[in-house]
């Protein structure tokens, strides 16, 4: 298979952007011009004016505004097939409010469906193919950490504990987590709906903004052949909080604790796939609940993806950077 082929050249950790196209309600009085430019003979190239200074930046692949949902669905096919084959996989989206993260994890709308629509489609075709070898066990879970972590498939986004298994062997327990088993695309539909759903009134209950928040899919997929025994992976497909300084508007009280709390998660995820790049021998998963939550995911037999979405707009200019610069940072 083609696939595979690929896969095996495909580096571990891999970063991509996307540049939001400039919307009619993105343009305020001042700071419309476009400073971000993507380059035509080089797809994995970034160009970025500040200050009157051009700074170039390299990525692993670039998506210009007009790219769609389904080329940049392209880049993340293989990873799912590769978790079916027996790697973990982790999707990550980052950037700042605004500069189209659920946009391109979870939908533009019904007609451009993002990335776990599109990965979990791929994930049950993919299994149909396989069923005279293999038996596929999926199911799914859900969850939004904020100051709290809350399950996003009960029904009055219960909170929830995590800890590590006392069985000894390391693995993450979350006690009283919805997981649910899913047989078809379908069904998988209703659940997205149902999360997102509910991402939306937990966020209103808690007088929070669901851009304040990462909101975790956890597919679990457990393969099972005659011959070989049974496989199980993950697929994390993450919609991280929304990456903007928020302590430098002067933010106070409450609003500073969760602007700090989301900047020290956003961090942490940076120095854990840091550290994984580097080949460290200890990687830092305990700074924060959600490097926590996917220790298991990441590292060893895995295979991460960062979408960095940016705007183009001058006024943007400084977050762009910022997101550029941790891009590189685990680049
Ligand atoms: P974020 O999740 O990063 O805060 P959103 O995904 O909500 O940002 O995007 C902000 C707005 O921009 C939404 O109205 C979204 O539909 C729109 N948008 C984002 N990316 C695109 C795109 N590639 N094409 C068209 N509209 C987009
Ligand atoms: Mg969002």
């Amino acid at each position: 298979r083609k696939y595979h082929e690929q896969l095996v050249e495909l580096k571990n950790i891999r970063v991509l952007c996307r540049v939001k196209p400039v919307l009619k309600e993105d343009q305020h009085e001042e700071g419309q011009s476009v400073v971000v430019t993507t380059d035509p003979n080089n797809e994995s190239s970034l160009n970025v004016m500040s200050k009157g200074k051009g700074r170039i930046f390299e990525l692993d692949k670039v998506f210009h505004p007009q790219a769609t949902q389904e080329e940049v669905f392209q880049e993340i096919e293989p990873l799912v097939t590769s978790c079916i084959d027996g790697y973990h996989v982790c999707i990550f989206a980052y950037g700042q409010t605004g500069s189209g993260k659920t946009y391109t994890m979870e939908q533009g709308s019904v007609e451009h469906p993002g990335i776990n629509q599109r990965a979990l489609k791929h994930l049950f075709s993919e299994i149909e193919e396989r069923k005279d070898m293999w038996s596929y066990t999926v199911t799914v879970s859900s969850v939004e950490i904020y100051n709290e972590v809350l399950d996003l498939l009960s029904k009055d986004g219960e909170k929830l504990d995590i800890k590590i298994n006392p069985d000894g062997t390391g693995q993450l327990h979350v006690p009283g987590l919805r997981v649910i088993e899913v047989k078809s695309f379908q069904h998988i539909k209703k659940i997205l709906a149902t999360a997102r759903r509910n991402r939306i009134t937990f966020g209103t209950q808690m007088n929070q903004h669901s851009s304040r928040s990462h909101a975790l899919l956890c597919i679990t997929v457990q393969g099972t052949d005659l011959a070989t025994g049974s496989k199980t992976t993950k697929l994390n497909l993450v919609d991280l909080a929304g990456s903007e300084r928020v302590w430098k508007s002067g933010a106070e009280g409450e609003r500073l604790k969760e602007a700090q709390n989301i900047n020290r998660s956003l961090l942490a995820l940076g120095d854990v796939i840091q550290a994984l790049r580097a080949r460290q021998t200890h990687i830092p998963f305990r700074n924060s609940r959600l490097t926590y939550l996917l220790q298991d995911s990441l590292g060893k037999g895995s295979k991460t993806v960062m979408v960095v979405q940016v705007s183009a707009l001058e006024s943007n200019v400084g977050e762009t950077l910022c997101s550029l610069k941790f891009a590189q940072r685990v680049c």
